[in-house]
């Protein structure tokens, strides 16, 4: 299988060039030319199937041409020791939640399926020596890189993270690893350690000295393995019953997770319709009113994990639909929310339902209610753990939510990180000396 950048300028690449690489020569970010198949009666029994199995499926259709057979069913069974169970909110409305993974957010699944590909892929070039990947992180996707990395040979992983603005619960789900994990504490804020991270990309004797790569939604391996709990979702709603295919709606901010349930879509998984459900972060949902697409300065809200002013995975949306606003608006629509609403509903739903909502989730059940038409069966995506937010889920709610033992767990390590200035000559003599 080739993979084209969205640019269109960049020549093709290989799967293992475009999970080694992650970002094409000119920019663009890869994609699938084609999907494979799945099997012709995988649907009519997809309800007799376990995650792994469906998993394995999905997986085969998107990587089956590239990974030997043993080794693709490897990848998928060592990436999910964990389920993505769909739970009944009320009527008609599911939560699928997607936070019973080590670090308890979706971005798990990814995170691990591309440790494991990425080190296939490595594996089998005939070039020696570690791949190094870089990771700036305001929180979330730090603890999902950093543990869906842990342990895995021939990776390094250095987590740049903005001294004092990632949660406690946070810092200590990457500081705490050792092992192949670096935790780099920066002085500056979160746009600092992306900068840092993209001249190391861009600096010539770095790349000479060590390889490098990164590891955020841009990257194929990362963000299509997230398709299988989509196809996941829709199984489970088919043993309540359920027959007519679901709205989806994804809480979004780089938008990585609502275009791998496309890319489902795509491969034949029944969908009604999909909605995209923003904080005050609302670029796409201006988009779709006026069809100018108009990046902004990213805002701090109450679900910080989508505080993104300039979505990087909406190049891959405006390429599925060929660059075509109508055809977006056909099967996506979507909803902005204040943190004012986001508190709203989460009170609203605990008192009404007792089903507890982490600020991310909100945005997702409130715009399906919103949007939901009667006879419809809705599914929108927990993207995290309310524990991890406890500080603001317990403020809002007026509870005390128990901290899972995993997350305990991580509070009880010693924190161990590299305190570094904002400088790129410091980080690049930090690298040059490892
Ligand atoms: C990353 C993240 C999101 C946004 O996902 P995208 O793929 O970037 O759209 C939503 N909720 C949580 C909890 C996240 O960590």
């Amino acid at each position: 299988m080739k993979y084209y950048s969205t640019n269109h300028k960049a020549p093709e690449a290989t799967l293992a060039k475009a999970v080694i690489k992650g970002l094409a020569e000119d920019r663009g970010l890869y994609m699938p030319e084609k999907l494979g198949r799945l099997a012709p009666n995988f649907f009519e029994h997809i309800d007799e199937l376990s995650f792994q199995e469906i998993a394995h499926n999905v997986a085969d259709a998107f990587f089956g041409e590239d990974v030997e057979p043993e080794a693709l069913h490897k990848i998928v069974y060592d990436t999910l020791t964990f389920d993505t169970p769909l739970h009944k909110v009320e009527e008609n409305i599911y939560a699928l939640e997607l936070f019973h993974g080590p670090t308890l957010a979706f971005k798990d699944v990814g995170a691990r399926f591309m440790a494991r590909l990425l080190q296939y892929e490595i594996r089998k070039e005939d070039r020696t020596g570690e791949v190094n990947v870089l990771v700036a992180t305001s929180g979330d996707t730090g603890s999902a890189v950093a543990n869906g990395f842990l342990d895995v040979e021939d990776i390094h992983v250095y987590v740049l993270y903005p001294k004092g603005k990632v949660s406690h619960i946070q810092e200590c789900q990457f500081t705490t690893l050792g092992k192949n994990i670096t935790a780099i504490e920066v002085e500056g804020v979160f746009d600092d350690c992306q900068q840092l991270v993209k001249s190391a990309f861009m600096d010539e004797e770095l790349n000479r000295h060590m390889r490098l790569t990164s590891a955020n939604s841009i990257n194929v391996a990362r963000f299509l393995p997230q398709a299988f709990y989509y196809f996941n979702a829709y199984a489970q709603l088919r043993r309540t019953g359920h027959t007519e295919p679901p709205v989806f709606c994804v809480p979004s901010g780089n938008f990585g997770n609502i275009t791998a349930g496309i890319f489902g879509n795509r491969l034949g998984l029944p969908v009604k319709h999909f909605i995209a459900a923003n904080n005050a972060n609302d670029i796409f949902f201006n988009y779709l009113q006026t069809g100018q697409y108009s990046p902004k300065p990213s805002q701090q809200t109450l679900a910080n994990a989508m505080d993104v002013g300039d979505p990087s995975n909406f190049a891959r949306i405006y390429d599925l639909y060929k660059g075509s606003w109508e055809a977006i608006r056909n099967e996506i629509s979507g909803a902005t929310y204040t943190d004012s609403a986001i508190r709203d509903t989460m009170r609203d739903c605990y008192t009404r339902t007792g089903y507890v909502l982490d600020p991310h989730g909100a945005c997702g059940y409130r715009a399906l209610k919103e949007q939901l038409q009667p006879g419809e069966i809705g599914i929108f995506l927990e993207t995290a753990h309310p524990a991890k937010f406890k500080e603001k889920v317990d403020e809002i709610l007026s509870t005390d939510i128990p901290i899972p033992e995993r997350l305990q767990r991580f509070m009880r390590g010693e924190k161990k990180s590299v305190p570094l200035s904002t400088s790129f000559s410091d980080f690049k003599n930090f690298l040059l000396h490892q």
